[in-house]
């Protein structure tokens, strides 16, 4: 084999792509992660990790470079900053070419392309993600406590995740561009007797303003046009998760929401082939459930690995 032959080859570095490396080059196999932006995933968006088990807080960023540390201290190979342009994942030898020139090969293939949360896609939401902004009420509603927020959106997330917030902030504004919500009657139902929420209907977010962190909003009314300006500590957004598997279309099989369906042992529908972290269907996409993921994928990458040796020194 070349040296472009590798036993697994990890697509993504995030958590579960870089734990995936850890455990895929710990158990001996020649390992090789590609990833298409920063080292690190969605954790250097993160400005700080306060529930990670055994590290107190620290920034995603350091998280991140200590798992990429970690993988490479195991001889893990990481190229980043690439765009995968082509795959062939149906053969026993699996083929993944990278900007439009180099091949590489594996034995076994882990997708671990994580997701991104559906952005409101208005000034100011990128300059103010992490800095107020946020898309996720588990990791970062303790950074709110006394504080007054606004949650946007209007399905189960958000309106759970409404009433999981006014355990931290002191008042939770809704702000929903419908005259109805699309939840469950009974999320609706807990939100509107929730004494701490209060709900603004008909209206958008148009603008997010401050200096060094968030400090207001402008709110649209949809009938009216009236805009009004609204001092806030906070805006979690919840309008919906997409994962990043564009690419993957036609190549592994991705349920209607685009995740890529797995079994317990995270293997997808080609042989060969596993996914990890938040682009397989699941409920809680946290760091925590993606390492967990990325650890079963490569053992169980491993596993086949192993046996599939077996059979070739049989056949000899
Ligand atoms: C603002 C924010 C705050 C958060 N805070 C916390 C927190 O406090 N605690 C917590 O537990 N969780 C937190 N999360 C969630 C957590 O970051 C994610 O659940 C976790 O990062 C998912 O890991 P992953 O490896 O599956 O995917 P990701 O972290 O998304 O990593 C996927 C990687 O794959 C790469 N990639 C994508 N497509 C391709 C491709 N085609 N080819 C090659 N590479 C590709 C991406 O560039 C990325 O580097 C937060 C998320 C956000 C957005």
């Amino acid at each position: 084999m070349n040296d472009n032959h590798y036993n697994t080859i990890i697509i993504g570095a995030g958590p579960a792509g870089l734990s995936a490396g850890i455990y895929a080059s710990r158990a001996k196999l020649k390992t090789l992660i590609l990833n298409e932006g920063t080292v690190g995933g969605q954790l250097v968006l993160t400005h700080e990790i306060a529930n990670y088990p055994g590290v107190k807080s620290t920034s995603g960023y350091m998280l991140g470079n200590s798992m990429k540390e970690q993988a490479e201290s195991f001889g893990c190979e990481i190229r980043a900053n690439l765009r995968i342009t082509n795959m062939d994942l149906s053969g026993e030898i699996k083929r993944i070419e990278v900007n439009g020139k180099d091949e590489y090969t594996g034995d076994a293939i882990i997708l671990a392309p994580g997701g991104r949360s559906r952005s409101l896609g208005v000034p100011g939401e990128d300059e103010f993600k992490g800095k107020g902004i946020s898309y996720c009420a588990t990791c970062d509603g303790d950074f709110f406590q006394d504080k007054e927020i606004i949650v946007v959106g209007g399905g189960n997330s958000a309106l759970e995740e409404a009433v999981s917030l006014t355990k931290y902030a002191r008042k939770v504004t809704i702000v929903h561009q419908f005259d109805h919500f699309q939840a469950f009657p009974h999320a609706i139902e807990e939100a509107s007797q929730n004494s701490r929420i209060d709900f603004i209907m008909e209206s958008r977010i148009t603008e997010f303003t401050g200096e060094e962190k968030l400090q207001s909003v402008k709110i649209e009314n949809l009938n009216t046009g009236e805009i009004t300006h609204r001092k806030i500590d906070g805006v979690f957004i919840f309008i919906g998760y997409i994962p990043n598997t564009e690419f993957l279309n036609g190549k592994v099989n991705l349920n209607e929401w685009g995740e890529i369906p797995v079994n317990d042992l995270l293997e997808t529908n080609i042989k060969g082939v596993y996914a990890a972290g938040d682009c397989i269907p699941k409920k809680f996409r946290q760091v925590t459930t993606a390492v967990a993921d990325g650890t079963i994928a490569a053992l169980s990458a491993a596993d086949f690995i192993h046996n599939h040796r077996k059979e070739e020194l049989l056949e000899v």
